[in-house]
């Protein structure tokens, strides 16, 4: 399998300066967005902001109305010269939500019916290959009705990686699937993407598999790229509260830069750049929040829990938060099984790492 042969260098993808619309809608704005090597870069962001408008075009289903498109060091689509390659002879792999295998076809045959340019015993050696990476070595000879959704699922992304594409489409491919065979799945893929070196442009609304899965993340809304990085960058410095808010509701509130901090009811917090006065919008995300129980009630504030329920890996609680003489409501996730109950008072720190600053 791949790794065998010499993985080509340069750049596996490359949309350059991209804008199209359908109507009204603008589904990308001027974007630009490559995928290197090896890379897993995935673009991330709410239904209808233009994921897989970008990632047809880099399959070539859809021509752009403005800008380029490459794969490798091949140019597939020019708006300016009208240049285009057809999707079949663009060297991509596409997975979509839904696998579509061909049911007159054995598992084996499925995966091997795009291996056209080698020996029929090669087909086959490449095929049990990727069916047993995969776990489904035992299943080569079956038909795909007999399989269930998730391994039909992994018959379609060995059938795209088996002619070894310079670039993975994935649209959504596991969104059809259970939470549970999710997980792994998605783990099986990551492993297969890495160790075989392809690289790959995933879409996905869900932010945590996209935190799970890419080495690079695109944030999209409206057409157009508002951050991109590493994971953690993100994550961990988000550009605006857009950003903040799609991994997670928060906790909001409004403040003040005063000494160049903010005061929040749970804490205080950096104010960065932001000069002295300036109005400014908080979000506090609820595992910044540690709800502690008060043992002595002498110096407690009166902040104090209002419910709190099992979430499965965190406990969620819903607070009083006093600050002063003011109430605020606020919600935290403590790690593990933490039910205190109503009235319960409770002391509330903050985790300045998780909560952030922007103008209002
Ligand atoms: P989803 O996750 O729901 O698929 P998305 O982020 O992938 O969303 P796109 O499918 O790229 O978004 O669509 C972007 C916008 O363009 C949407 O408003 C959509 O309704 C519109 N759109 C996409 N394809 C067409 C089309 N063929 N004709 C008209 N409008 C379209």
């Amino acid at each position: 399998l791949h790794g065998e042969g010499r993985r080509p260098a340069g750049t596996a993808l490359a949309l350059e300066g991209i804008t199209h619309r359908f109507g009204e809608v603008t589904a990308a704005e001027d974007i630009t967005l490559d995928v290197q090597p090896e890379e897993l870069v995935c673009l991330l962001g709410p239904s209808g902001c233009g994921k897989t408008t970008l990632l047809r075009m880099a399959a070539g289903l859809e021509r752009p109305q403005q800008g380029r498109v490459r794969v490798g060091d091949q140019l597939v689509a020019d708006s300016a010269t009208g240049a285009w390659v057809p999707p079949e002879q663009r060297n991509v792999g596409l997975v979509f939500q839904d696998a579509v295998l061909f049911p007159h076809l054995t598992v084996l045959e499925n995966v091997a019916f795009g291996l056209n340019r080698v020996t029929a015993g090669e087909r086959e050696r490449r095929g049990r290959a990727l069916l047993g990476q995969l776990g489904l070595g035992p299943f080569a000879d079956s038909y795909p009705h007999v399989l269930s959704g998730g391994q039909q699922q992994r018959v379609a992304l060995a059938r795209a990686l088996a002619p070894e594409p310079r670039i993975m489409l994935l649209d959504e491919p596991f969104s059809g699937l259970d939470a549970r065979l999710r997980d792994r799945i998605r783990d099986d893929t990551l492993h297969l993407l890495k160790r075989s070196g392809t690289a790959t442009l995933l879409v996905t609304h869900d932010p945590e598999e996209a935190l799970f899965m890419a080495d690079r993340i695109a944030v999209m809304r409206d057409g157009r790229i508002i951050q991109q990085g590493h994971p953690i960058d993100v994550y961990c410095n988000p550009a605006d509260p857009f950003v903040v808010r799609f991994f997670g509701d928060c906790n909001e509130l409004r403040g003040v830069v005063r000494n160049g901090r903010v005061e929040t009811p749970a804490g205080t917090l950096e104010a960065g750049h932001l000069a002295e006065g300036t109005a400014v919008q908080v979000l506090i995300r609820p595992e910044a929040l540690r709800v502690l129980p008060v043992s002595r009630s002498s110096e407690h504030n009166g902040s104090h829990v209002l419910m709190s329920r099992l979430l499965g890996r965190a406990s969620f609680i819903h607070l009083c938060v006093h600050h002063g003489t003011d109430e605020y409501h606020m919600h935290a996730h403590m790690p593990g099984v933490f039910l205190p109950e109503r009235d319960q008072p409770v002391d509330v720190q903050l985790d300045p790492q998780q909560a952030f600053v922007f103008p209002a």
